[in-house]
């Protein structure tokens, strides 16, 4: 980009942009916090011997974690980012926990509905008692009749 227009990092360390600058890919002048941050937690010498010691490939990715970091320990200067993970990574076993406990549940739910098919065969056996109930109920209308017929028998003989 040339030295009319310096790097975020190049402007806060007021020196040249060189050509070859290592932070002007990644601290762009748009974004002076970026670069001071980081400069600030880690410092600019330590961060170029980071970048120097990675293949150009990773060092997008080595920046961002970078800055992450930085903001991190900004936010939280005891713990940093590792407030962060221990804080996410207890959430990760509190969530595993509660999945354990609704498939402990869902098993619990499926074992119950193994009985729950038996009282339907029993609606099966209901059935047939309730047709025999109506056939009982046939059985005392005879009974009615035949009473009836004994009753007129009994007149018509006295
Ligand atoms: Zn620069």
């Amino acid at each position: 980009m040339g030295g009319n227009s310096p790097c975020a990092s190049c402007k806060l360390l007021r020196r040249r942009c060189a050509r070859d600058c290592i932070f002007a890919p990644y601290f762009p002048s748009d974004d002076p916090q970026k670069f001071a941050i980081v400069h600030k937690v880690f410092g600019s010498s330590n961060v170029s011997k980071m970048l120097q010691e990675l293949p150009v490939q990773q060092r997008a990715d080595a920046v961002s974690s970078l800055v992450y970091e930085a903001n991190a320990r900004v936010t939280d200067p005891v713990y940093g980012c590792v407030g962060a993970i221990s804080y996410l990574q207890s959430q990760v076993s509190e969530l595993q926990m509660q999945l354990a406990v609704a498939q402990a549940e869902i098993l619990c739910i499926q074992m119950q509905n193994v009985p729950v098919v038996l009282p339907a065969n029993s609606e099966m056996h209901d059935l047939p008692n309730y047709l025999n109930f109506t056939s009982s109920g046939n059985v005392i209308h005879r009974d009615h009749s035949q009473k009836r017929e004994n009753i007129f028998g009994h007149d018509l003989v006295s």
